[in-house]
């Protein structure tokens, strides 16, 4: 987190604010205290100066009267001189008497007694106003302010001017004595400023050392840590806010404990589920894809963040996020190889409060390559039924309308005609006999009749039965296992195969091929193989010719009356034994089937 700069700080703002509120208070007591306190002393001063000239003037008016009238002059001017002597007190500088004629008669110091003055006080005092001011006079290197009254001494109260009387006091003291005052002033401001910092720093102190308590807490507790308390230093306001942010750090918590455990369950209900989920923002970008759906996208969960869902699934193209949004059902999405069929089901629908606005898009990917592929070969399977059936049906409709139309009197054709559709009704007979029982075998209630047999003496049956009835041009050769083999196993349905694959063998073998047989005992199996030399099968249909209807050669399969379901049947009955059949060949040259069965059988196995 950003450092709070000095200047941004609680404290220096509170230190700022108390120095302010202390220089204004004291600028305003400063102002109005000391000013009036100037003018009280002034006051004072100006006051007593005047009271003590009204004194001096009573003492002066009968001397000076004296003088005027002649009467013991000489005496008079010796008490006024003694007198004021006397009288000059300490505030006093200058005391002098002015007779009517402007001419100093007495003074406190003796050179100016006799001298005239033109001053202009004086000469207005002697016109009966009395004056006063302030002055600065030069005193030495000084400028010492000095009040100056010049007061007109008269006869009785209103009579006649005698003279007047001049007094100048240094009133400098009491400057003096306010510029001391300001500077006490002055100092305990500074005192009471630096007292102010200090407290200043330690209120905000008392405030922020909580907020930058609280401040550390938050830290921790984006970090995901909830332990840690802030320390309540008082009960005070900032103390409770401390407590509530306690309180909210529980508070937070549990709800972070609860959020924890339900995404836990979430995480692991979404990563045991058998469908792939993937969840977007409102814009279609991934923000959540679960394990199952990182396994079908082959895509990694880390890879996948951010991702826009459509272009993941292969649709940009077809769709837009608004589409998918709006899109009510399901998409297919066919993901196969040509090696491996993979077909996923997608659902999606939108991450909504209410009718609030669409917060993303959840989809659900499932499996559906089995079923796709059940419903694939399900319609194969019909089709393939109906081609079947259609093209003996055909066949003989057409000799059926040629010996309607007359052929039936012929009697070289007609017997030729009725051949053929009796060749094509035992075909389509074979076809439905066949299809029966793989229906019968599909069906899981469908059981085989396990007894136990000597495989030995029945294959040397089936093999004597074809002996008599095979093509003289065919040859056989046998490598029969020597003694009695008795395994468990359903005798019709064996012979059933051993009847398929041994007539493919014929049916295949070119004149004067050979056929062999082999019949082995291993561990636990039997293994029976038969051999031709016939045409082959192409490498890449070997496992293809046990699936129903599949012939490498369609035409000339039928040609020799073949459905396309012996080998399925035979497998069918194999896998039911618990045993394993395969085809070996090399194109041209001949082809073996093996067939491996158990000897006991484990379980009654089904198919
Ligand atoms: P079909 O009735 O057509 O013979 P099968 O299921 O018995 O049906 O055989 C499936 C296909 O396998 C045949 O159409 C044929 O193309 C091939 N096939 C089976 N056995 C042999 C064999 N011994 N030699 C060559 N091809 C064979």
């Amino acid at each position: 987190m950003e450092k709070v700069g000095f200047f941004k700080s609680i404290h220096f703002k509170f230190v700022v604010v108390y120095i302010l509120l202390i220089i204004i208070a004291m600028q305003v007591i400063g102002v109005l205290f000391m000013e009036r306190q100037e003018d009280k002393l002034k006051d004072n001063f100006t006051k007593n100066v005047d009271e003590n000239a009204e004194m001096i003037e009573v003492n002066f008016e009968e001397e000076l009267e004296k003088i005027i009238n002649d009467t013991e002059k000489e005496e008079s001017y010796q008490n006024l001189t003694s007198l004021i002597r006397d009288l000059s007190f300490s505030d006093m500088d200058r005391l002098m008497v002015v007779n009517t004629d402007q001419q100093i008669i007495a003074a406190s110091e003796e050179s100016l007694v006799g001298r005239k003055t033109t001053q202009p006080m004086i000469s207005q005092a002697l016109l009966g106003s009395p004056t006063n001011d302030i002055f600065q006079k030069k005193v030495g290197d000084q400028l010492v302010r000095t009040y100056v009254v010049a007061k007109p001494i008269q006869k009785g109260t209103d009579g006649d001017v005698l003279g007047t009387l001049y007094i100048e006091a240094s009133i400098e003291e009491i400057y003096e004595l306010s510029r001391t005052l300001n500077e006490i002033l002055a100092n305990a401001t500074i005192i009471a400023l630096a007292i102010t910092a200090l407290l200043g720093i330690i209120l905000a102190r008392t405030i922020t050392r909580p907020l930058a308590d609280m401040q550390k807490q938050a830290q921790v507790m984006a970090r995901g840590d909830f332990t840690r308390k802030v320390r309540v230093y008082d009960r005070d306001e900032i103390g409770q806010l401390a407590a509530s942010f306690n309180d909210l750090t529980n508070k937070l918590q549990e709800a972070n404990e609860i959020t924890e455990s339900e995404r836990t369950k979430l995480r692991s209900v979404l990563s045991y589920m058998t469908d792939g989920v993937i969840a977007t923002d409102r814009e279609g970008y991934i923000i959540l894809m679960n394990d199952r759906a990182e396994e079908m996208l082959s895509l990694s969960r880390h890879e996948a963040m951010g991702l826009f869902l459509p272009e993941i699934l292969g649709l940009e193209e077809d769709f837009s996020i608004d589409q998918l949004e709006e899109s009510p059902s399901s998409l297919i999405l066919d993901y196969s190889s040509k090696e491996v069929p993979f077909i996923i089901r997608s659902s999606f629908s939108v991450i909504q409060k209410d009718d609030g606005p669409v917060n993303g898009i959840i989809t659900v990917l499932h499996d559906v390559t089995e079923q796709e592929q059940i419903e694939k070969e399900r319609r194969e399977f019909v089709s393939n039924v109906s081609h079947e059936l259609r093209t003996p049906l055909t066949t003989m409709r057409s000799y059926l309308e040629a010996l309607a139309e007359g052929a039936w009197q012929d009697e070289n054709l007609a017997p030729k005609f009725l051949k053929v559709t009796q060749t094509e009704t035992e075909r389509m007979i074979r076809l439905v006999t066949d299809l029966l029982q793989l229906s019968k075998m599909d069906n899981k209630d469908y059981q085989l009749n396990f007894q136990k047999v000597n495989l030995t003496e029945m294959m040397q049956q089936v093999i004597d039965r074809f002996e008599m009835s095979k093509s003289e041009k065919i040859s056989f050769e046998k490598h029969l296992y020597n003694k009695p083999l008795p395994v468990r196993i359903d005798p019709d349905k064996i012979i059933q195969v051993l009847d398929n694959i041994i007539s493919n063998a014929l049916k295949y073998s070119p004149d004067g091929g050979k056929v062999t047989f082999n019949l082995k005992k291993e561990a636990t199996n039997v293994h029976i193989s038969i051999k031709d030399e016939g045409v082959g099968i192409p490498k890449q249909n070997l496992t293809k010719i046990f699936e129903r209807f599949y012939r490498v050669d369609k035409a000339r399969s039928r040609e020799i009356g073949g459905t396309g379901l012996g080998l399925a049947i035979a497998s069918e009955v194999v896998k039911a034994h618990n045993g394993e059949i395969w085809a070996e060949s090399e194109y041209g040259k001949g082809t073996t089937i093996h067939v491996k069965l158990p000897t006991h059988q484990t379980r009654e196995a089904r198919v």
